[in-house]
C-alpha cells in the first residue's frame, strides 16, 4: 500500500475533523497532524451552548472527545506532531514535523489561531472566571449584569452589540479616543442606550477572589489607576492566525488568513483551508465544522478528478 495519503489535515480542531470524518467516509487514506490535544479551540471552552443538538449545552472537552472518537471511527489516524514546513508546490505534497515526514495528494489547512492576549496580570488566572474571548459562547452566563468590552475594532464593536441584548450595560474600554471599528458599526454602538465608552483607557489587571470583578483601569490622559467594578471583561484587541509556516507557500490576506474561495480551496492546487485560519472565517464551531466538510468534498473531487 502507499505511504502517499490521499488527505493530510493540519490541525485536529472542529473544523480538521469534520473534514476528516467526511475524507475518511469518502475511503480516503486520512492523517490528521495535531500540536498538543484534538479539539481546538473547544478543548478550552467550558460549556457550549450555541451548537445545534446540545440544548443543555456540552462541556468542550467531552464535545472534543467526541468529535475525535467520530473521526477515529471511520479510520483517521492522528499524530501528536509539531509542523516544522510544508512543500506544496508539487503534486505529491509534503509536510514535515518535528519528528516525520509525509506526502499527501492534498492538504487540507485547519490550524486554526487565537484571539490575542492583553498580557497584563490576573488575565490567565480568570480567564473563564470573568474574562472571556468570546462573548457568543460566554455571554448568556452574565445576562443582566454589567460588563466590559476591551479594544476598539470591528470584533469588540460587534460583540459587544451582541452583548446589548443579554446583559444590562455594556462599557467598552478603548485606548484611543475614537474606534478602528468599521463606520456602520461605530454608528450602531453610539445610538445604543446600553453602550458606553471609557477612552483613552487601558487596563492595568483583572483583580477579584476566585472569580474576577474588577479591572483595575488607567487613565492614559491623567495617569490614574482606579478600580472599575463588572462581572466580566470580554478581550477583542485583535485575533492572530497559526498561519506563518504558509507564508510564501499559498496567498494570505492582510491578516495572515488563508484566502480560499466557496470550496474552501486555496490559489495552490489540491490545497485548502478551513476554520478560524481561512478569510472572513465567522470564527464559530458551527462555521468551523461546515468549512471541514466542504474542503474534504473538494479534495474528494479532486482526487477524483485526477484518476
Ligand atoms: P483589530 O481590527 O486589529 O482591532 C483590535 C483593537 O484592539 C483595536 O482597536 C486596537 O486598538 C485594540 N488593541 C490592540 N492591542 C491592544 C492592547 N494591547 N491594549 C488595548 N487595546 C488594544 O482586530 P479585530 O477587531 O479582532 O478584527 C480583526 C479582523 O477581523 C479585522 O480585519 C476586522 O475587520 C475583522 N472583523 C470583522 C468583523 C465584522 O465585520 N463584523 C467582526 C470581527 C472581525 P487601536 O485601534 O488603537 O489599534
Amino acid at each position: 500500500m502507499s505511504s502517499v495519503y490521499d488527505v493530510i489535515i493540519i490541525g485536529g480542531g472542529a473544523a480538521g475533523l469534520s473534514a476528516a470524518l467526511y475524507s475518511c467516509r469518502a475511503m480516503l487514506k486520512t492523517l490528521v497532524i495535531e500540536q498538543l490535544g484534538c479539539g481546538g479551540q473547544i478543548l478550552v471552552t467550558d460549556s457550549i451552548e450555541n451548537y445545534p443538538g446540545f440544548p443543555e449545552g456540552i462541556k468542550g472537552p467531552d464535545l472534543a472527545k467526541l468529535f475525535e472518537d467520530h473521526a477515529s471511527k471511520y479510520g483517521t489516524k492522528i499524530v501528536y506532531e509539531q509542523i516544522t514546513g510544508v512543500t506544496l508546490d508539487s503534486e505529491i505534497k509534503t509536510v514535515n514535523t518535528n519528528s516525520n515526514s509525509y506526502e499527501g495528494k492534498t492538504i487540507i489547512v485547519a490550524s486554526g489561531g487565537q484571539h490575542k492576549k492583553l498580557g497584563v496580570p490576573g488575565e490567565e488566572e480568570f480567564s473563564g472566571k470573568g474574562v472571556s474571548y468570546c462573548a457568543v459562547c460566554d455571554g448568556n452566563f452574565f445576562r443582566g449584569q454589567d460588563v466590559v468590552v476591551i479594544g476598539g475594532g470591528d470584533a469588540a464593536i460587534d460583540e459587544g452589540l451582541y452583548l446589548t441584548g443579554i446583559v444590562n450595560s455594556v462599557t467598552v474600554i478603548h485606548r484611543r479616543d475614537t474606534l478602528r471599528a468599521s463606520e456602520i458599526l461605530q454608528q450602531r454602538a453610539f445610538e445604543n442606550k446600553k453602550m458606553n465608552f471609557k477612552w483613552n483607557h487601558v487596563v492595568d489587571r483583572f483583580t477579584g477572589n476566585g472569580v474576577m470583578n474588577a479591572v483595575k483601569l488607567k487613565d492614559l490622559n491623567s495617569g490614574n489607576i482606579y478600580d472599575y467594578s463588572t462581572s466580566a471583561a470580554f478581550i477583542y484587541v485583535g485575533f492572530e492566525s497559526n498561519s506563518t509556516y504558509l507564508k510564501d507557500k499559498v496567498s494570505l490576506d492582510q491578516t495572515n488568513h488563508v484566502l480560499v474561495d466557496l470550496n474552501m480551496a486555496t490559489n495552490v492546487p489540491g490545497v485548502y483551508a478551513c476554520g478560524d485560519i481561512r478569510t472572513e472565517s465567522k470564527r464559530q464551531l458551527g462555521t468551523a465544522v461546515g468549512d471541514g466538510i466542504t474542503a474534504a468534498l473538494a479534495a474528494y473531487q479532486y482526487i477524483s478528478e485526477k484518476k
